[in-house]
C-alpha cells in the first residue's frame, strides 16, 4: 500500500439467524438484506444500501460457500444499490419488469444521489469504498439471470429457491420462498411495524400480491422492512393499504383537490414510525402517497389495473 491509497474502512454486521440456514438484518437504515446458507454455496436476497455493511455481510455470506445467486427483490435503491459490492459474487437474478427499471434515470429521486444520502449519518466511515457516478454505473451487477413470468424455480444444492413474481409494491417485486426453512422473502410487498411507501405501486396488484403470499405454507416471513413476522401480519398490511386507497377515494369521491388530499389523508400515527434513519422521510411518503394515489383514482382507466 502507497501513501496516496486511502485506507479501507472495516465494519462489522450483526445477522440475524432466523432459522438454521437463513440470516437476514432488519436493524440498518435501508432494507433487510439476508441471506440462505446451502449445501452448495450461499444465495443473498438483496444487498445492503450502506457501503461498509454491504462489504462486511459479503464477508459473513462468503465465511459460509462462495456466493451462488444474488436475487434482487425490487428495484429502490434500499435493495439494490449495494450490488456494487457484490461484484463478482455469482449470478445476479431480476425479474424483468424490475431489470427493466433498475437503477431507474427517470426515478422522481435521483437513485444515485438519494442512495448516498445515508452515508454522512448512517455510513461516515464508507468515503473510500464509494465510486464517482460513471464508475459505480459502468461496474454495477445487474441480472444475469433474467425471468418473465410468475415463478423461476432455482435449485441450489439441497434447497429449493423460489422466486415468485408479486408486482404490486413495484412492478418486478419478487417474494423468494424456501420451504425447506419455511421462509419468505417477500421484500417491500410487507412493511412490518413501519410506514408503507406505496407511491410507485399498483395497489390492487399488491392486495393480489399479499394472497400469493398468503398462500405458502411457511412460518417466517422475512419482510423488506421491520422485524420478522408470521403470515399473519399479511392481514395488518392489507389493512394498511385498504386504508390508504378508502381514504384517498373518499377524498375523491368529497371532490377535494390533490392539494386538499395531501393535506388532509395523512396516517402519520395510525401505522408506526418510518424505518431506520429516514424519520425526515415522513412527510415525503405521506405527501406522495396520497398524491400518487388520488392522481390514480382520479385517472380515467384505472379500474384496467393501470
Ligand atoms: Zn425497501
Amino acid at each position: 500500500m502507497t501513501t496516496t491509497e486511502p485506507r479501507m474502512p472495516s465494519a462489522t454486521i450483526e445477522m440475524e439467524q432466523v432459522t438454521p440456514n437463513v440470516f437476514t438484518n432488519t436493524k440498518l437504515r435501508g432494507c433487510n438484506p439476508s441471506f440462505v446458507v446451502t449445501s452448495d454455496g450461499v444465495v443473498v436476497i438483496d444487498t445492503p444500501q450502506l457501503p461498509t455493511r454491504a462489504v462486511a455481510m459479503r464477508a459473513e455470506a462468503e465465511k459460509h460457500g462462495p456466493i451462488r445467486y444474488l436475487i434482487n427483490t425490487e428495484n429502490h435503491v434500499d435493495h439494490i444499490f449495494g450490488n456494487y459490492w457484490f461484484r463478482g459474487a455469482g449470478e445476479v437474478v431480476n425479474h424483468k419488469a424490475l431489470w427493466d427499471i433498475f437503477m431507474d434515470p427517470k426515478a422522481a429521486l435521483d437513485p444515485f444521489a438519494y442512495a448516498l444520502e445515508a452515508v454522512p449519518t448512517d455510513d461516515p466511515e464508507a468515503g473510500p469504498l464509494i465510486p464517482d457516478r460513471d464508475e459505480y454505473y459502468a461496474d454495477l451487477p445487474r441480472g444475469t439471470i433474467v425471468f418473465t413470468g410468475d415463478l423461476l424455480k432455482l435449485r441450489v444444492g439441497d434447497h429449493t429457491i423460489d422466486c415468485h413474481w408479486t408486482p404490486g409494491h413495484t412492478p418486478g417485486q419478487l417474494a423468494v420462498h424456501v420451504p425447506e426453512e419455511r421462509v419468505v422473502f417477500t421484500g417491500d410487498t410487507i412493511f412490518s411495524g413501519v410506514q408503507t411507501w406505496l407511491m410507485t405501486s399498483n395497489v390492487d396488484q399488491w392486495l393480489e400480491a399479499l394472497e400469493t403470499i398468503r398462500a405458502l405454507d411457511v412460518d417466517y416471513v422475512v419482510p423488506g422492512h421491520g422485524p420478522v413476522v408470521g403470515l399473519e401480519y399479511i392481514q395488518t398490511q392489507r389493512a394498511h393499504l385498504m386504508a390508504w386507497k378508502a381514504a384517498v377515494a373518499d377524498a375523491v369521491a368529497k371532490g377535494w383537490s390533490r392539494e386538499e388530499t395531501i393535506a388532509r389523508v395523512r396516517f402519520d400515527d395510525a401505522f408506526g414510525p418510518v424505518d431506520v434513519g429516514q424519520g425526515y422521510m415522513m412527510d415525503h411518503i405521506q405527501n406522495n402517497n396520497a398524491g400518487s394515489l388520488w392522481d390514480k383514482l382520479t385517472a380515467t382507466g384505472y379500474s384496467k389495473g393501470r
